[in-house]
């Protein structure tokens, strides 16, 4: 990708995030973006940040080990957006300021415990990734053990649980994804009631559906394709 393709997909997608935002009655500037950089190499991030992107989305801990060095000097945010093995959980303590896929209380435990054994100032962001669409096999926890995992998360002192996020189902038609990410938010707003925790960010919307999303109250979108390009035939199982 060159340096303009990078500047000239950012000004789309701000594009689109204005217009989504204005029909939600909503500000851009609530909406904070991720460019998902898997699979793509350092370069492009640096590309993408040099273009105004500030916060990126890898989904694989090892693959994000081999290309930090690329991107040594970069003030970004850095996400981790996959599925996270518990093996793999004390790794990406240290690599990340966001992991915003936590689904399972054992994996809070072990980001807890690594970030006060790293001696990190600060508290881990954390977002509880929730399984919306009970159909497909995907990781995230269930409705049901929301509630009780989601309480026992922001009682951990080393992570910040600061929200929700959802992988709905692959649905050419972004329309008929909106019911999931509506889902997502009632969800929120009843943690919110019942637990009396703040939970400000629902991460949200993927390339081809992520103005919806921010009509249905997304504050962060994770935007790959759209930004990067496609991704090659190692990223299909992805
Ligand atoms: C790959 C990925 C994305 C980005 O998908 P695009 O369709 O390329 O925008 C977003 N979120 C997660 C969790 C991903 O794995």
């Amino acid at each position: 990708m060159t340096q303009t393709s990078a500047r000239e997909n950012l000004r789309r997608i701000q594009e689109r995030i204005v217009l989504a935002a204005g029909r939600a009655g909503r500000k851009a500037e609530e909406i904070t973006l991720i460019g998902v950089s898997k699979t793509h190499p350092a370069g492009a991030i640096r590309e993408a940040f040099e273009a105004g992107v500030r916060h990126f989305g890898e989904n694989r801990v090892q693959e994000w080990e081999g290309k930090r060095a690329g991107t040594e000097g970069l003030a970004a945010t850095w996400h981790l957006i996959g599925h996270l093995q518990s093996n793999k959980a004390a790794r990406a303590a240290r690599l990340f300021h966001s992991v915003d896929s936590v689904d399972d209380l054992g994996l809070a435990q072990r980001l807890d415990r690594a970030r006060a054994e790293a001696g990190i100032t600060g508290k881990l962001r954390v977002l509880i990734e929730v399984r919306v669409a009970r159909e497909e096999t995907k990781s995230g926890v269930e409705v049901g053990g929301l509630p009780v995992l989601a309480e026992e998360v922001s009682e951990l002192t080393k992570l910040e649980l600061a929200g929700l996020m959802c992988i709905p189902p692959l649905l050419e038609n972004a329309e008929r994804v909106r019911p999931y990410f509506r889902r997502l938010r009632g969800l929120r707003d009843d943690l919110v009631k019942r637990l009396g925790l703040a939970l400000p960010v629902l991460s949200m919307g993927m390339s081809h559906d992520f103005e919806v999303a921010i009509e249905e109250g997304a504050t962060e979108v994770r935007v790959g394709t759209a930004l990067f390009g496609q991704r090659g035939i190692q990223a299909a199982s992805q």
